[in-house]
């Protein structure tokens, strides 16, 4: 299957891609992910990427869309890829359809994750991940480590995200709205998009997500 996750910072994109990826076999691509390995790692992209994302604005579609092309391109990702925060404008998401199309390979699903503003302000603020893989994904409250401060899956020092900070969310939320919200559009009219609400616990909205995905 091919699938694009889409919602607000913070709705839990990352939660739920990690459990339905493995339930559907397939990778989990996160763009937000791929930029934050680089910039832990030094590489070019990486300092490209890094001013952008620390004002909570999108990395030039120059940069991304070749990195998520990349991405896609690798042996895992030939039969299916669950897309976390790819395409995020409506000029990334033509371009994935272009690419898919001289594939001769389709989309099977949008699912767009809604979640109240109010939430989403919550969850950003309490999330902590992991230096070692910003994909071990902690809230201090909703999904608090076994011992504080250290990562239950591999032993690593959680701490908050720079663009976590109350005055760049405000900006993400934003972006999300005037740049991201468009492509659900844009997929609605292929007729793609399932929504499903993101509020309750982690496995009661992964339950609904595959039967959203059914
Ligand atoms: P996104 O990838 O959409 O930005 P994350 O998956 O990183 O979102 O989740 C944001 C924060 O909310 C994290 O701290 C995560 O632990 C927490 N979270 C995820 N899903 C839920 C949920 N269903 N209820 C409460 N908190 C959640
Ligand atoms: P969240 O799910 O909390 O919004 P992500 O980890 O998906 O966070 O993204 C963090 C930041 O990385 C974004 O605010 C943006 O600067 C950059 N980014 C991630 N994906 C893209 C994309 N597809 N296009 C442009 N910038 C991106
Ligand atoms: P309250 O008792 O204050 O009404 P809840 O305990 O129902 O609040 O949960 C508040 C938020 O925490 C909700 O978004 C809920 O989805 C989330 N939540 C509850 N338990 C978990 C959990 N185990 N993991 C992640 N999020 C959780």
């Amino acid at each position: 299957m091919r699938i694009v996750l889409v919602g607000p910072p913070g709705a839990g994109k990352g939660t739920q891609a990690a459990f339905l990826a493995r339930n559907l076999s397939i990778p989990h691509i996160s763009t937000g992910d791929l930029f934050r390995a680089n910039i832990s790692q030094g590489t070019e992209l990486g300092k490209q990427a890094k001013a952008y994302m620390d004002a909570g604005n999108l990395v030039p579609d120059e940069v991304t869309i070749g990195m998520a092309k990349d991405r896609m391109d690798q042996p895992d990702a030939e039969n299916g890829f669950l897309l976390d925060g790819f395409p995020r404008n409506v000029a990334q998401a033509k371009a994935l359809d272009a690419t898919l199309e001289a594939a001769d390979m389709k989309l099977d699903a949008v699912l767009d994750l809604e979640v109240p503003e109010d939430e989403v302000v919550k969850r950003i603020a309490g999330r902590r991940i992991c230096r070692n893989d910003s994909a071990h994904v902690f809230h201090v409250t909703y999904s608090p480590p076994k011992q504080e401060g250290v990562c239950d899956v591999c032993g690593g020092e959680l701490y908050q995200r720079d663009d976590d900070s109350e005055g760049t969310v405000r900006t993400r939320l934003e972006v999300y709205h005037t740049q991201t919200e468009p492509i659900i559009d844009h997929y609605r009219a292929q007729g793609l998009v399932v929504t499903i609400s993101a509020l309750g616990k982690v496995d009661e909205v992964t339950d609904r997500a595959m039967a959203a995905l059914r």
